[in-house]
């Protein structure tokens, strides 16, 4: 066998291992059209067909909003394309320190520091603390994203997982470290694929407790709750107690890049030693005016917000009506349960191409082996129109396949 071929079969055979387990994924190649949001075009190789997309997380359609593709436009044509640099080497533009301006007084801390993504915000960020503390050990939730895992696995630091919410377990946890060892508690507030919220207000009481500093991951929040839209513990009056806050100014905010929130002697110190902060390219001007310009518009509105709450409680109640297994969450995320990889490609393929819905798939190792399903994430823009659409092409589907409705629907249609 030739060089090239022996090397060849590892990465076919790293793919045909998927394929086997049925988690082989497949892009949906879109093309979002300004104005028309949910509604896109898909090109596929037999040409171009419409679509409605209902997974994005674009939460609030603010990557098409007028004002802030206006200051994308502009910065561009004034600033150029790209930054020119590390921020250490010539890439600090005006755009990022406005924007950092913008973050710190949304989380009424005293600074903030942005990076390129919320992946890279949380791997290095939450490595970069952990390792600044002495002996820490970081207490981490069993959901965290695979972005915070990533920055408690290279700060090399000890470690303990604690259940997800369980604040029993985090709290025995916190004992067996004992109140002088520093710790760093990592959570999120709001949970992506369950779309269930964390319990801030204990989670901080535990902290001062027990003496430990606390990180929370915001990023499903960001924009979406709070009077300001700075996310769920503004909401509950306890972002104050939180010493970090991380976000993404690439979900609600439709843009791109992440950050963190602190105290300046923590953000001064990220800025000093985060490898992946130092050692890589600003974000572009045009990116950090759009987004700007989106935290400052949301900041001021609540319109976006409010909307987006009534269409997401619109659309549980259709497709509880219609009997499909949706996860009652306190949030804008709704999971639409299938509980089988198989069934949930088959479900999601059947939406686009019989009745042009766009839906991902979500199977392992995104969420548990047994918990796949369908994410429904209604926008402002998601229509009464669109949702009575959404209701019929899933119940067509759910038929179809031969998937449970819900007990009540079950016997609803027997009697
Ligand atoms: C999407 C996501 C991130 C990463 O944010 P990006 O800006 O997309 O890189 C971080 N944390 C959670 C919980 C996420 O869902």
């Amino acid at each position: 066998m030739s060089r090239r071929m022996t090397y060849q079969r590892f990465f076919a055979e790293a793919v045909e291992a998927l394929k086997a387990e049925r988690r082989y994924r497949v892009f949906a190649d879109l093309e979002r059209v300004v104005g028309r949001f949910p509604h896109a075009i898909r090109h596929t190789p037999e040409g171009e067909t419409p679509v409605v997309i209902w997974c994005s997380n674009d939460y609030l359609g603010m990557g098409q909003h007028a004002d802030v593709v206006e200051a994308m436009a502009t910065t561009a044509r004034r600033m150029g394309a790209g930054a020119g640099g590390t921020r250490n080497i010539s890439g600090t533009h005006h755009p990022i320190v406005q924007l950092e301006g913008e973050l710190a007084d949304l989380h009424r801390k005293d600074a903030a520091l942005v990076f390129t993504s919320g992946y890279v915000s949380n791997a290095t960020g939450i490595s970069t603390i952990a390792r600044l503390i002495p002996d820490c050990l970081i207490l981490s939730d069993a959901l965290n994203h695979n972005s915070m895992i990533e920055g408690v696995r290279a700060a090399g630091r000890d470690k303990a997982i604690f259940r997800h919410n369980d604040l029993e377990h985090l709290e025995d946890l916190l004992r067996r470290a004992g109140k002088e060892r520093p710790k760093l508690i990592v959570f999120e507030s709001v949970y992506s694929m369950d779309g269930d919220i964390a319990p801030i207000g204990r989670i901080c009481d535990l902290a001062e407790r027990w003496g430990a500093m606390t990180y929370i991951d915001e990023v499903h929040a960001v924009g979406l709750y709070g009077p300001r839209g700075a996310g769920v513990a503004e909401r509950d009056g306890e972002m104050g107690r939180i010493d970090v806050i991380e976000g993404t100014l690439a979900k609600a905010f439709g843009c791109l890049g992440g950050y963190i929130a602190a105290d300046g002697a923590i953000v001064d110190a990220v800025r000093s030693h985060a490898p992946g902060f130092i050692f890589t390219t600003t974000l572009p001007p045009a990116i950090a005016a759009a987004a700007a310009t989106s935290v400052r518009h949301l900041k001021a509105s609540r319109a976006e917000r409010e909307r987006h709450q009534h269409q997401v409680a619109a659309t549980k109640d259709a497709l509880i009506a219609a009997g499909l297994p949706i996860l009652d969450t306190p949030t804008h995320i709704v999971p639409l349960m299938v509980r089988d990889p198989e069934l949930c490609k088959a479900a999601s393929d059947r939406l686009l191409d019989v009745h042009g819905l766009y839906i991902q798939p979500i199977n392992y190792p995104t969420v548990p082996r047994g918990t796949e399903r369908l994410r429904i994430t209604p926008t402002p823009f998601h229509d009464a129109d669109l949702i009575a659409g959404l209701a019929d092409a899933l119940v067509e589907v759910w038929t179809h396949l031969g998937l449970p409705f819900t007990a009540t629907q079950a016997r609803e249609a027997a009697e």
